[in-house]
């Protein structure tokens, strides 16, 4: 594979995952990835695991990951989970924007950003989600979503933070559904939030910026959707949940 970005591989557990099957998972993970150099990888449990599974994975080549996070540093907002908490854990990465939190609790482009700005006020590096809708797709309204919310989401970004953002491109359609984008889907769609992240910020920014793939990754089309040259990386939901099926996306990704 031959791209100026090192690939980035994010596994979303979303609501799975006692902590003790968080434990099980890392630690086939570990021994199925120990010699893993060329790509990033990264876990994001759900919060209530985040502790046991950030010591287990202490000595390895995987890093930490979290599902979401509070825009505020500090004080009364029952049930949310601030930066500093999650740095306890060693968080690296947050994920942001995800379609489940924009379609579930409404979140908005404009509460994103917030929370984008708020992980680079902390030094983690966010993964916002960005996609269309299959009737977006289908009535021809796919690049308008997605510079709808590349604009609202990454507002107010710095170039030096923006280098910083990982972007996961998730047409919704695909997430969950076994229904994968094609390959010169998600070429076409990531070709053009780079081209826009040209026009927001400039062309080395551009360049710079990670742009995984998300919908129904699996090892079977791991290899092509990372192939193509705006692919570099992805974030996986259920094939995520499973050591073997994980491991393999990241080994055929090489
Ligand atoms: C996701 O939820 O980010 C995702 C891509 O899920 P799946 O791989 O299950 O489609």
């Amino acid at each position: 594979m031959n791209k100026d970005r090192k690939l980035i591989i994010a596994g979303n557990w979303k609501m799975n995952k006692t902590v003790a099957e968080g434990l099980d998972l890392v630690r086939a993970l570990k021994l199925e990835l120990a010699n893993i150099k060329e790509i990033d990888i990264v876990v994001c449990p759900p919060f209530t695991a985040l502790g046991e599974v950030s010591r287990a994975i202490l000595d390895s080549n995987i890093r930490l990951g979290a599902q979401n996070m509070s825009e505020h540093h500090v004080g009364a907002f029952t049930g949310e989970i601030a930066a500093v908490m999650l740095k306890e854990f060693s968080v690296r990465y947050v994920i942001l924007g995800h379609s489940e939190r924009r379609q579930h609790q409404k979140e908005s482009d404009e509460l994103i950003a917030k929370k984008t700005l708020a992980t680079h006020g902390a030094s983690l590096k966010p993964i916002v989600c960005v996609g269309e809708m299959l009737a977006d797709r289908e009535s021809g309204r796919t690049e308008k979503v997605l510079e709808t919310q590349v604009r609202g989401s990454l507002a107010g970004l710095t170039k030096e933070q923006m280098v910083e953002t990982i972007i996961a491109y998730e047409p919704v359609w695909a997430i969950g559904t076994g229904k994968t984008a094609t390959t010169a889907q998600a070429q076409e769609a990531h070709a053009f939030i780079r081209g826009l992240l040209a026009t927001l910020f400039d062309d080395t920014v551009a360049r710079r910026v990670r742009i995984q793939y998300g919908g129904s990754v699996k090892h079977s089309n791991a290899r092509e959707l990372m192939s193509q040259p705006d692919v570099d990386g992805a974030l996986v939901g259920g094939a995520s949940l499973e050591s073997r099926s994980f491991a393999d996306i990241i080994k055929n990704s090489i």
